[in-house]
């Protein structure tokens, strides 16, 4: 059993703790829930459940495609041990259809399908608002190097494929999405963070219904834990469940 020693990071929604493993962390989804750069904060009673089993289900069919994550073991809901990273601070977005921040930034119609996806990248940074970046700053600034960033974008499109089927199987449209890459000891690029519908567009394919943080993001809080419960019992099966004792 891995067990939690000292506090390493406390994020928005997660806290990072080291354990007895020096090359493992714990990592608790908490059910806190901000927006607008952390200008609204609620806390929202099951994300944290929902989102650690969410990203668990995630991270094993990645691995299962031969994508290198962080993931260990989901121990308890809310509770994960994964490899210790030191984290790449770029947000990777993946975009199959436009909305958000792409409609207000450039001249796309809401919702037009994007047939190659369009990879962005922000540079995550509390201090400086997690500004656009491209790789020419990326690799000024010396967070990478441009095999890192070939190797990040053609990872991230795997992804992408990926996650599209997985989740049009469960009725649901991958709209867009954001994730995160760490460097093991040896130097390897792994997907790291969480993948949930705090970092996911998501919207039901029959009613283009939201299923994820936009509602809290438009106000809608009430609808937010059902929306997280609605994908976390599409997504996961029942050995699933039977697994981690759900
Ligand atoms: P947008 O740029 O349109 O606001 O977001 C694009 C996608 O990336 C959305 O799925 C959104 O949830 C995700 N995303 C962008 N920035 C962040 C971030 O700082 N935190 C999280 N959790 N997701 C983000």
């Amino acid at each position: 059993m891995t067990t939690k020693t000292d506090l390493l990071y406390e994020g928005k929604a997660k806290s990072v703790y080291e354990t007895d493993n020096d090359d493992l962390v714990i990592v608790e989804f908490r059910d806190d829930m901000t927006a607008g750069d952390g200008a609204r904060k609620e806390t929202m009673t099951g994300k944290g459940y929902y989102n650690s089993i969410i990203t668990s289900k995630i991270f094993e069919v990645l691995e299962a495609h031969g994508i290198k994550t962080q993931f260990v073991e989901l121990t308890k809901p809310g509770t994960l041990v994964v490899k210790k990273l030191d984290m790449i601070p770029l947000e990777v977005i993946v975009r199959n259809i436009a909305t958000g921040s792409l409609v207000r930034t450039f001249p796309f119609e809401d919702k037009t399908p994007l047939d190659p996806p369009i990879i962005q990248t922000d540079y995550k940074s509390d201090e400086f608002h997690d500004p656009a970046i491209n790789d020419s700053i990326s690799i000024a600034l010396g967070l990478v190097t441009q095999d890192d960033l070939d190797f990040i974008r053609k990872t991230t499109m795997k992804i992408n494929d990926i996650m599209r089927d997985m989740f049009l199987d469960a009725g649901i449209t991958l709209v867009d999405f954001k994730i995160e890459f760490g460097k093991d000891k040896e130097g390897n690029i792994i997907l790291g963070d969480e993948i949930s519908p705090d970092s996911c567009r998501l919207w039901d394919v029959e009613t283009q219904d939201m299923l994820d943080k936009e509602l809290f993001r438009k106000g809608q809080d009430d609808k937010v834990i059902d929306a997280y419960e609605e994908v976390f019992n599409r997504l996961l099966n029942d050995d699933d469940k039977a697994k981690w004792n759900l």
